[in-house]
């Protein structure tokens, strides 16, 4: 049978019934598969259709999670958006049950965005994000399954990318290494040897003689005359190798400059933006498999986090980018006045999501409200605060010495104990403190300075 048959089982499992599955679909509408348990698809069917209809699926929020698994082994490109193959109905039941009962636990919004959507497929299966090779792409491997449930290509990287750099998603096998033009990015290089007096790529690899008399090295073609082996350079009569010439270690000569040579040199040059490097200027890009990280776990059974963490934008709250400048304004005066010296404290909360987990979503509330309630109490309506992340905070405080700063970051570092829960769980931060003496250079800019308030509150946790 080569069309696109479609089996779906529901749950509990009760399917084959001597040896025949209980229902065989022709490609049904897509809203039959919603409440299905778990889906097989008969891979005799041509790829091209099994590839089209598992990315229908994968893209389609109400069927995302789903189980679906193929009768025998298919190219990887197709392979990874399915769920393996299964030859009995014991493992679709095995396979199907793990996946629902991890799936179930996760929160309602599980499924309300690629990302999250992405993060609890893996997180259902227990597997790895897998790379497979792909010679047209930019960077010769994709991601199909992270493809299929974003809209495009660059949103699918994008989307990666982002989920890295929040540490949800971590590198885990070590696939390929891949040089990228430093120039554009692409992975489609041409490597071409070439000659290393005058670069020309017109080069031949001959057999070349070396003349005992007179020392002259040529390709022997040209040693060779009417009346036998004679050094073109020289006139001498070569007789015995060993005794009148050798095999010298130059191999390669140049047709453009005639020049001679043991190693030629390699250019690299971009088929996309033709730019020529050295070896060593290209970008070195590594490929992994990509796993959830604890971090990313912890999300994926938390859910969306970033509403508890918006109660501390109460506190006298601007944009980062506007601090940013504030910060660069007082900078500049604490140059001009170093008697106006201001400071700045960061705090990182770093178990919110582990508190959502354990006290629930009611209770981590509160207990940042109160965080939240006390802090304000702490800081003067000239302070600002922001938020880099969904987790840092930073306060900027004006006309405030080493002091001052001192006695609030001490009064900040109490609010640990009166964020105590009933059962002992408590707010766990870092915090991070700095007085500015206006002795910074000049070309120090708030974005800099920024960063490095940044590492240090980093360096702390
Ligand atoms: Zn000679
Ligand atoms: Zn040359
Ligand atoms: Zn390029």
């Amino acid at each position: 049978m080569n069309t696109l048959f479609l089996v779906t089982f529901e749950r509990p499992c009760v399917f084959f019934e001597a040896g025949v599955p209980v229902k065989i679909y022709e490609v049904p509408p897509l809203p039959s598969v919603f409440s299905a348990g778990a889906v097989v698809l008969n891979a005799a069917a041509p790829v091209d259709d099994i590839r089209k209809y598992l990315t229908t699926i994968r893209r389609t929020a109400e069927s995302r999670l789903l189980p679906i698994f193929l009768t025998s082994p298919l190219p990887s490109d197709v392979a990874v958006l399915a769920d393996g193959v299964v030859t009995t109905s014991s493992d679709v039941a095995t396979y199907m049950e793990r996946v629902w009962q991890r799936s179930n636990g996760l929160p309602e919004d599980k499924n309300a965005d690629e990302e999250r959507a992405l993060l609890a497929f893996l997180y259902s299966r227990q597997s790895e994000l897998v790379p497979v090779k792909s010679v047209g792409s930019k960077f010769y491997y994709r991601y199909p399954l992270a493809e299929a449930f974003c809209a495009s290509s660059k949103e699918a990287d994008e989307m990666l990318t982002q989920l890295q750099h929040r540490g949800l998603l971590a590198r885990s096998r070590l696939i390929d290494r891949i040089r990228l033009c430093p120039e554009c990015g692409v992975a489609q290089i041409n490597y071409v040897d070439a000659c290393p007096s005058c670069n020309s790529i017109d080069i031949v690899k001959l057999p070349f003689l070396h003349c005992f008399t007179c020392g002259h090295v040529a390709p022997q073609d040209m040693f060779i005359g009417s009346s036998g082996m004679r050094c073109p350079n020289c006139r001498a009569n070569l007789r015995h190798i060993g005794a009148d010439y050798d095999r010298p270690l130059e191999s390669f000569h140049c047709n453009s400059c005639k020049f001679s040579f043991i190693e030629p040199d390699i250019i690299v040059r971009c088929m996309a933006c033709d730019r020529v490097a050295a070896t060593d200027e290209l970008e070195v890009r590594t490929i992994h498999t990509l796993v959830l990280s604890d971090k990313g776990r912890t999300a994926v059974r938390t859910g969306n986090v970033e509403d508890i963490f918006a109660l501390l934008d109460e506190l006298h709250y601007v944009s980062p980018l506007f601090f940013e400048q504030q910060l660069g304004w007082m900078l500049q005066m604490a140059r001009r006045y170093p008697e106006d010296t201001f400071s700045v404290i960061g705090i990182r909360l770093r178990n919110v999501p582990e508190l959502v987990m354990r006290l629930g979503r009611k209770a981590t509330q509160e207990l940042l409200e109160t965080f939240a309630g006390r802090l304000r109490q702490l800081v003067r309506t000239t302070d600002l605060a922001t938020r880099t992340a969904e987790d840092t905070l930073w306060l900027l405080l004006p006309r405030t010495g080493s002091e001052g700063c001192a006695i609030l970051h001490s009064r900040v570092l109490t609010l640990e104990e009166h964020t105590r829960h009933a059962d002992g769980t408590r707010l766990d931060f870092v915090t991070y403190s700095y007085t500015e003496d206006g002795k910074r250079p000049a070309d120090e800019q708030a974005k800099l300075v920024m960063a490095q308030y940044l590492s240090a509150l980093g360096d702390n946790g």
